[in-house]
Parts: C-alpha cells; sequence; structure tokens
C-alpha cells in the first residue's frame, strides 16, 4: 500500500482528505478521479484501520447499490452470492420477489479492500493505521491530527462511519438518531439447504406484531470461501418513545426457528445512525458521506447510499474548487435532489409510517394485498 511521504514530520498538505476509506471514503476519491484525472495527487484518504479490516455488516448490495457501481465505472469484482429470489415475510405471509439484477451479497473486508485497491490503482494517496483525533480550521485550511501525521486540507470529508468522530469534530453535531443492529454468521440448516433457502435472502418482519421497529434477515453468504447464513436484527428505533424491544430476545426467537440457539453463535452489534434531513452534513470546507451522514432508517441499507453520497460529494468539491467557492451551501441541496440520495428522506417518512405503531388490521390487510403494497413500501 502506499504511503504518502513525508520530510521529518512536515505536516502533509493536501486539497482534500477524506477521513474513512470504507465504501463512502474510497467512493469519493474514485469519483472525484472519474471526473478528472488530476484529482487523484491532490486526494489523501486515511483510514485508523489496515485493509482489509473487519465490518460488521449483512454485505447485502442491492440493486440500487449495483446502479452506483456501474455509474462509478466498476463491476463487482469480489466474491459474492446472488440469490435469485428476495422473500419478505409480515404477519405470518411470505411475498417472493425475483429482482433483476439479483441482490449481491458479499464478504465487507474483501468489498472495501477491492475499492480502496482500485482507488489506489487510480493513483489516490492513502494513510493507513491512522486514527483522526482532532480537526481545527483556521482560515481556509482544517489542520487534522492522523495517528503521528499533522495533515493540512482545504476539505475535509468525514466518511468515518456511524460511530466515527468527524461528525463531531466538524462541529456537525446531533443528538440521537440511532438504530440498533445485531449480527451471526451461522452454517446452513440441512432443512434449509432441503427447502433451498441458501438460495433466498429473507427479511422476516413478524416481530413487529412485538415492539420492533424493524425485521430480522437471513442472507445467502459465503465465509472463507464455504457457503453460509449471515443472520440479524435490525431495529430502527426511529419511533423512541415506542417501547425498546430486547434485541438478543427477538434474534433467539428467530434463531430458534431456523434450529439454532444464540448459545452456539458469537453475537456482534453496534448501533448506526440513521440519516435525518434535518441535521447538518455540510460546512465551510467539510462535508459528511456515508454513514457519517446517516442511513436509511427503513431497512437499514447503506452501502448503495455510501456509494451515491461519494460521487455527490465529488460533484459538490469538483465545482467548488472550480467556483474557488468552498463554503459548500449547496450540498444539502445537492443530496436532496439526488434520484438516489432523496430515497433516504423517502425511506425516513415510510419508516415513521411503518413503525409508528404495532401493526393492526389495517397494515396486515394491505400486506395481503400482496407486492404492489409492498413495492411502495419499500422502493
Ligand atoms: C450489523 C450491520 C449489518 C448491515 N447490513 C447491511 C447490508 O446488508 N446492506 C447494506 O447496504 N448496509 C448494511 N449495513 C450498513 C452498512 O454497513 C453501512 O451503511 C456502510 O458500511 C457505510 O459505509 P461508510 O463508508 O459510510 O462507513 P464504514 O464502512 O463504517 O467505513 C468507515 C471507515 O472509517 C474509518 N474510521 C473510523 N473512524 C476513523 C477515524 N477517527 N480516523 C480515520 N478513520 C476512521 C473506519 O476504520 C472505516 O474503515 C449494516 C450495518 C450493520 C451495523
Amino acid at each position: 500500500m502506499t504511503e504518502p511521504l513525508t520530510e521529518s514530520g512536515a505536516p502533509l498538505q493536501t486539497d482534500v482528505a477524506i477521513v474513512g476509506a470504507g465504501p463512502a471514503g474510497s467512493a469519493t476519491a474514485l469519483a472525484l478521479v472519474q471526473r478528472d484525472r488530476s484529482w487523484a495527487g491532490r486526494l489523501l484518504l486515511i483510514d485508523r484501520a489496515h485493509h482489509p479490516r473487519h465490518k460488521l455488516c449483512g454485505g447485502a448490495i442491492t440493486p440500487l447499490g449495483l446502479e452506483v457501481l456501474e455509474k462509478l465505472g466498476l463491476e463487482l469484482e469480489v466474491p459474492h452470492r446472488a440469490p435469485p429470489e428476495m422473500r419478505i415475510r409480515f404477519g405470518g405471509i411470505d411475498q417472493r420477489f425475483f429482482p433483476e439484477p439479483a441482490l449481491r451479497i458479499v464478504h465487507r473486508a474483501e468489498l472495501d479492500a477491492w475499492l480502496l485497491h482500485r482507488a489506489e490503482q487510480d493513483g489516490v494517496r492513502l494513510l493507513q493505521g491512522c486514527a483522526v483525533t482532532d480537526a481545527t480550521l483556521d482560515g481556509g485550511t482544517t489542520t487534522l491530527r492522523a495517528g503521528p501525521h499533522t495533515v493540512l486540507a482545504r476539505v475535509v470529508v468525514g466518511a468515518d462511519g456511524s460511530r466515527g468522530p468527524m461528525r463531531r469534530l466538524l462541529g456537525l453535531s446531533r443528538a440521537g438518531q440511532l438504530a440498533r443492529l445485531l449480527e451471526v454468521f451461522t452454517p446452513i440448516g440441512d432443512d434449509e439447504r432441503a427447502a433451498g433457502l441458501d438460495r433466498v435472502a429473507r427479511f422476516d418482519f413478524d416481530a413487529m406484531r412485538d415492539h420492533l421497529q424493524g425485521y430480522c434477515w437471513d442472507f445467502p453468504c459465503m465465509i472463507d470461501g464455504e457457503p453460509a447464513m449471515n443472520r440479524g436484527v435490525f431495529d430502527a428505533r426511529v419511533r423512541p418513545e415506542r417501547s425498546r424491544e430486547s434485541l438478543p430476545r427477538v434474534l433467539g426467537a428467530h434463531l430458534q426457528r431456523r434450529g439454532l440457539s444464540l448459545a452456539q453463535v458469537q453475537l456482534e452489534g453496534h448501533p448506526i445512525r440513521w440519516f435525518d434531513p434535518e441535521s447538518p452534513i455540510a460546512r465551510r470546507g467539510a462535508l459528511l458521506v456515508g454513514d457519517a451522514a446517516g442511513v436509511d432508517p427503513l431497512l437499514g441499507e447503506g452501502i448503495s447510499f455510501a456509494l451515491q453520497f461519494g460521487r455527490v460529494a465529488a460533484a459538490t468539491i469538483d465545482s467548488g474548487f472550480a467556483r474557488d467557492d468552498l463554503g459548500f451551501g449547496d450540498y444539502t441541496g445537492r443530496v436532496a435532489r439526488d434520484p438516489v440520495l432523496a430515497r433516504l428522506r423517502t425511506r425516513h417518512r415510510r419508516a415513521r409510517l411503518l413503525y409508528g405503531r404495532r401493526p393492526g388490521l389495517v397494515t396486515r390487510a394491505l400486506w395481503r394485498l400482496g407486492p404492489a403494497f409492498m413495492r411502495a413500501v419499500y422502493s
């Protein structure tokens, strides 16, 4: 991996420092270089980890995400499963879909390392193993402390995920808006295999009958080259005033229906910040992208939006430099108008509607109307 050279601790200078080399950070770099190759030498991508690094994630890339990858000029080149069927369960009824193209389920460490490698191949400079811990804006320059390095940047992109410090360090803080997730990897059950369910991505909303504001999932995946299952539970908490369901209890019951028990698996989980249209995502010389800006509160989908945030941020930065105006007052509007990112607002409204109360007779009756209703809610 390329490490930028410094002379005896001299500060690293760059036009744009991108903090976080997940999909959002790498996509920002890739999209800038796609706009103009000369951007490669004007970027510095910084991550606290060394890639490939562990990332908790179901790894499902939806058709929307594949479309964004294509716009970035990329075709998915990492090992993946492509279950042809999606099954969504609610009120004991299964609805079946055969999306075209099919979902792709990847191992996140591999996806992120591949995207980063592509950025590196484009000539983007990279600083790994350096956590950014401080950011100070002085005049038109932000000074970042990144591990042992000092970085002077005209623009900083906060791409450091749900739990990174950039939102706070850039003064774009806003409290709350956290969804909760738990995830486990398990072998494929014999019954599942016999029923062909190792070729189906399942979303089960039945626990909404309790107090879950979300769903449990079972995604076919690969672990160390072997087919396996990634399972988990997502609780949007988009209605924090409603009572809170115990996630281990919900996931435990879900696993039990699959012939598994919580005691057999290694649970991992962390909260993610969902996108709130009222939260600030830009200020002079700084933008937020990906999870740092927020994920979809309806389904917790984040990869496609992270990639598209990168494209929109790149367009904003490119035009800001061209006009010599790095105020980024237009970024929020660009995000709102972007056909992909606009879905975050729609999903925010739908999540508040869907998770507003325990599902009653009306919701169940609508669900029985079938795919038309579901497409309206989940598109
Ligand atoms: C359990 C779970 C399951 C999920 N399943 C799915 C799914 O199936 N499909 C889907 O689309 N989305 C899913 N998501 C959401 C998805 O993982 C995120 O939306 C996506 O990772 C966002 O990408 P990002 O680049 O914004 O952030 P990240 O992927 O989190 O990358 C942030 C990067 O910033 C770095 N970083 C953090 N702090 C610092 C710092 N101080 N200095 C330097 N670097 C720093 C990190 O090391 C990391 O590499 C899931 C999330 C969870 C928690």
